[in-house]
């Protein structure tokens, strides 16, 4: 009944040696298939990616009129494949959100892309779907006045804050009965340096391991769960919290990792909250480590769900 989606097949060129991990996303697709579905990303219409992100600004990258501190800062050669790419990882964000409000579950085995910001693309962020998503969820359609959900809850675990979502949530989450809750678990010392506010900031020290991590998800990420009361719950699983990751600083294992995953899926699970779960960072120098790490949120999620 679960499946998930891949933008693997869509490529772009990358310069020799580039530190985009490229090779994750496929390995982890070919990982995941003998256990479920997984299918190709649908594309993402840019009329949906101006829920959240500045038409304007849309159509220069479309078009290639972007400066070189826009990419710089992007960190990826603009190429028309890149664009092409972070829709189709957009897409599969989209199609996971439809799966987890009809069976429970939605699993894109890319995206969380949270460095996006409404008019600015930063660290490997083209577009912020987990602000996308909880746009989609939350605003009025013909089918439902109300929105589909009441209340959204981002759950941000990758080790860089998301301070993208942050800012887009903004308007949804600094008010009287917001309507969506950003939260953040990430290395306070570590990029981005200037922070946003999410609704919930956990900045952490270097050098994090399981138990402290886990402290914190049993002792603050949780409670806070419980109080807002989500009627979705967005995902971002980056794994670059794993000890000997290149843009990280904590030091956490596998197992660590994987009780992390099982809190978060256990504690939606019981509470009937339907979970999206996102890939977002994971730079380890094991690369089969990395690719285990992403792939143990759904080997995990099938246990829980079963
Ligand atoms: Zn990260």
């Amino acid at each position: 009944m679960f499946r998930a989606y891949t933008p693997a097949a869509y490529e772009f060129p990358l310069p020799e040696g580039h530190r985009f991990p490229y090779y994750k996303y496929r390995m982890m697709a070919d990982r995941l298939r003998p256990l479920l579905p997984v299918l190709d990303t649908p594309n993402l219409p840019w009329a949906v990616a101006g829920r959240v992100h500045d038409p304007h600004w849309l159509r220069r990258w479309r078009r290639g009129e972007v400066d070189r501190h826009e990419v710089r800062a992007f960190g990826l050669p603009w190429s028309e494949g890149v664009v092409e790419r972070a829709r189709r990882a957009a897409g599969g964000s989209v199609a996971a959100l439809d799966d987890a409000l009809r069976v429970g579950w939605g699993i894109n085995l890319a995206g969380g892309t949270h460095h996006a910001f409404a008019d600015r693309a930063e660290g490997f962020c083209l577009l912020n779907d987990a602000a996308l998503l909880t746009r989609l969820a939350l605003d009025a359609t013909p089918d439902h006045p109300g929105g589909r959900v009441a209340r959204v809850a981002v759950v941000d675990l990758d080790v860089h804050q998301g301070n993208g979502t942050a800012a887009l949530l903004g308007p949804l989450t600094h008010v009287a009965g917001p309507r969506a809750f950003t939260l953040s678990v990430h290395g306070e010392r570590n990029y981005p340096f200037r922070k946003e506010r999410s609704s919930l900031d956990l900045g952490l020290g270097d050098g994090v391991t399981d138990a402290e991590y886990l402290q914190v998800m049993r002792g603050s990420v949780l409670p806070a769960l419980e109080a807002f009361r989500p009627e979705l719950l967005v995902y971002l699983a980056g794994v670059d919290v794993l000890a000997g990751d290149r843009f990280g600083r904590f030091a956490l294992t596998l197992a660590g990792v994987r009780e992390r995953n099982r809190l978060l899926l256990a504690w939606a699970r019981a509470a009937g909250v339907p979970l999206v779960s996102l890939t977002a960072g994971g730079y380890n120098a094991d690369h089969a480590l990395t690719v285990e790490a992403h792939a143990s949120v759904v080997l995990d999620g099938l246990d829980v769900y079963a």
